[in-house]
C-alpha cells in the first residue's frame, strides 16, 4: 500500500492545481487521472485542456483569423487573393496546442514531486482508494489522510438526439470534424453552442441553433444578451429560441431533426448535429457511497462552504460540486482546499467569479445583473458606455458592444459589471479586481485609464453611474 498525505482524484484544472498547491505546502501528494486522448494515451488537464477551454479557444482564434481575412480586413484596405482553408492543418495546430499544455501539466506535477498515477480511482472507505490502471497493470491501493475529489463533469445526454460520435456529436466531436459541415445543427444556445457554432460558421457552415428557452442567455444582462443575439444573428448564426427537439435520426447523408416551435412542427436536415445541452457532475465508477460521500438530487457531490464532503477527510472541488462549471472556479477551490488541509485559512469568493463567452464580440460579466438585483429588492444605479463612442474601438473597427457598471444606489459599491466587446475576456479582469476589493463606481471613475484603449469604456461607464460620462 502507498501512503500519502493527499490523494487527488482527477487532473483537470481543479485536481492538478490542488495537487501542485498541496505539494508546495510540503504535503506528500499523488494525483490519479483516467483521461485518455483520441490515440488512447493518458493525457492530463481534464476536460478543460483536452476537449474544452483550450482546443475551443484555439479553434476560435484560428477561425477568427480566417473570417477576418475574408470579411473584415478588406475594410482596412487589405485584400488577399486566393484565400484557402486547410482544415487539417488548423486541427493539427489545435491538437499540438493541447499536447503542449497537457505535457506541460505532467511537467509541473513532476517538478513539484507530485506522484502522477494513471488509471481509474474508486473510493473504498477508511482513507483507501483503489486504482485500476488502463491495460493489464496491477491494481493499486492508495491510502491518504486527505482525499480531494476533482472528477469533473460529462455532457448531458438527451434521448431525442443520441450521440453516435459521427453524425451526432458532443463537444468532443465538434472540435474535430474532418471537413466543414455545409449545414450544422446545434441543440442548445448555451456557451458551447455559441462558441462552437461561431467556429464553424466562420469556416463556412450554415449554422442553426435550436434552443428550448424563449430567452437568450438568461444568466446574462438583458441588454447585453439582446445586443449579442442581434450581432450573432448578423454573423449568420440562425438562433431559434423557443424550440423543442422531438427527434434526430442519423442517416448516410446527414441527420434529420424534428422540432416544434410556436409556428408548428418542422423537419431540419443537417450534415452534422452537435448536442450541447449542459453538463453534469461525473462520479461514474467512483463509488462515493463506499466512503460515505453523499450526492445531491442532481448527482453533484455535496460539500459545505469549505468544500468538505459528508465524509471526514474527503473534499471535493470543481465541476463535480455545485456552482458554475468554470475552470478558474475549479482551480481556486482546489487551491483553497490544499491550503485548508495544510492548516491555513483560505477563502474563495464565489460572488466574484467572472464568466466569459468567447464569441466575437466576447460576452463577459461578474457579479449580479439588474434583473437579479430587482428581484432581491436592491436599489441600484447603472452606467453604460457603447464602444461606438470609443476612439480606440473606432480605430480598430471593433465598435460593437458596450460596458455596463451597476452600483449600489446607497453605497456606490459595484454590484455587477457586464461587457460585450472584442476583448471582454481581458476587460472584465479590471472589474473582478475592483469588486474583490469592494470598490465603488467612483473608485473606477477616479482611476486613470490609458488612452486610447478599450478599457476607457469601463472608466466612462463608471462615470455614467453618476451621470457624468465625458464622451457620450
Ligand atoms: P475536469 O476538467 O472535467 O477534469 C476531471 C478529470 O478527472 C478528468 O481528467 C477525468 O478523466 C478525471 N476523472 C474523473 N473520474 C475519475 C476517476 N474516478 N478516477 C480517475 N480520474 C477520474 N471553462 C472556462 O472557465 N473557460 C472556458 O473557456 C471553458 N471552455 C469550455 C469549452 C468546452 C467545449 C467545455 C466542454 C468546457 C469548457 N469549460 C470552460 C469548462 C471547464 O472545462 C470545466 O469547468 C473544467 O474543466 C472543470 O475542471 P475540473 O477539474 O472540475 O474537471
Ligand atoms: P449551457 O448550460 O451553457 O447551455 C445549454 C443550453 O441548452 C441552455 O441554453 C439550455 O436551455 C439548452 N437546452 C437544454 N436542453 C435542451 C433541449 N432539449 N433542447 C434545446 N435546448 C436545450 O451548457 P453547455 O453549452 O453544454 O456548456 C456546459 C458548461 O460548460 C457551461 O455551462 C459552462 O459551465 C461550461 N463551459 C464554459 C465555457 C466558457 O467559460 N467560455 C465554454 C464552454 C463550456
Amino acid at each position: 500500500m502507498d501512503n500519502f498525505d493527499v490523494v487527488v482524484i482527477g487532473a483537470g484544472p481543479g485536481g492538478y492545481v490542488a495537487a501542485i498547491r498541496a505539494a508546495q505546502l510540503g504535503l506528500r501528494t499523488a494525483c490519479v487521472d483516467a483521461w485518455r486522448d483520441a490515440r488512447g494515451k493518458p493525457a492530463l488537464g481534464g476536460t478543460c485542456l483536452n476537449v474544452g477551454c483550450i482546443p475551443s479557444k484555439a479553434l476560435l482564434d484560428s477561425s477568427h483569423h480566417y473570417h477576418n481575412l475574408r470579411h473584415r480586413l478588406p475594410a482596412h484596405g487589405i485584400e488577399a487573393g486566393d484565400i484557402k482553408l486547410d482544415l487539417r492543418k488548423m486541427l493539427a495546430r489545435k491538437d499540438k496546442v493541447v499536447r503542449t499544455l497537457t505535457r506541460g501539466v505532467a511537467g509541473l506535477l513532476r517538478k513539484h514531486k507530485v506522484e502522477s498515477i494513471t488509471g481509474h480511482a474508486a473510493l473504498a472507505g477508511g482513507g483507501k482508494i483503489g486504482v485500476t490502471p488502463h491495460g493489464d497493470g496491477a491494481r493499486r491501493t492508495l491510502v491518504a489522510r486527505h482525499i480531494i475529489l476533482a472528477t469533473g463533469s460529462i455532457p448531458i445526454r438527451i434521448p431525442v438526439a443520441e450521440v453516435d460520435g459521427d453524425r451526432i456529436v458532443d463537444n468532443e466531436g465538434a472540435l474535430a470534424f474532418s471537413e466543414v459541415p455545409r449545414r450544422l445543427g446545434i441543440i442548445g444556445a448555451g456557451v458551447i453552442g455559441l462558441e462552437l457554432g461561431s467556429v464553424w460558421a466562420r469556416l463556412g457552415s450554415e449554422v442553426t441553433i435550436l434552443e428550448t428557452l424563449d430567452d437568450f442567455l438568461p444568466a446574462a444582462d438583458r441588454r447585453i444578451a439582446g445586443e449579442a443575439l442581434k450581432v450573432l444573428r448578423r454573423q449568420g448564426l440562425d438562433i431559434r429560441l423557443g424550440t423543442r427537439v422531438t427527434g434526430a435520426r442519423a442517416h448516410d447523408a446527414g441527420v434529420a431533426v424534428g422540432y416544434d416551435d410556436a409556428e408548428g412542427s418542422h423537419e431540419g436536415e443537417f450534415d452534422r448535429l452537435v448536442v450541447a445541452v449542459g453538463r453534469r457532475a461525473n462520479t461514474e465508477g467512483l463509488d462515493p457511497a463506499a466512503a460515505g460521500v453523499e450526492l445531491d438530487d442532481h448527482g453533484r457531490i455535496v460539500v459545505d462552504a469549505q468544500c468538505r464532503t459528508t465524509a471526514d477527510g474527503i473534499w471535493a472541488v470543481g465541476d463535480a460540486v455545485a456552482g458554475p462549471m468554470l475552470a478558474h472556479k475549479a482551480s481556486e477551490e482546489g487551491v483553497a482546499v490544499a491550503e485548508r488541509i495544510a492548516g491555513h485559512a483560505a477563502h474563495v469568493d464565489h460572488a466574484v467569479i467572472p464568466w466569459v463567452i468567447y464569441t466575437h464580440p466576447e460576452i463577459a460579466w461578474v457579479g449580479q445583473t439588474a434583473t437579479e438585483l430587482d428581484a432581491a429588492g436592491v436599489e441600484h444605479r447603472e452606467g453604460a458606455f457603447p464602444f461606438a463612442a470609443s476612439g480606440r474601438a473606432q480605430g480598430s473597427g471593433e465598435t460593437e458592444g458596450l460596458v455596463k457598471v451597476i452600483a449600489d444606489a446607497a453605497t456606490d459599491h459595484i454590484l455587477g459589471v457586464h461587457v460585450l466587446a472584442a476583448n471582454a475576456s481581458e476587460l472584465i479582469a479590471e472589474a473582478v479586481v475592483a469588486m474583490t476589493f469592494h470598490a465603488s463606481a467612483e473608485d473606477i471613475a477616479r482611476t486613470i485609464h490609458a488612452h486610447p484603449t478599450l478599457a476607457e469604456a469601463m472608466h466612462e461607464a463608471a462615470l455614467a453611474v453618476d451621470d457624468r460620462p465625458i464622451h457620450i
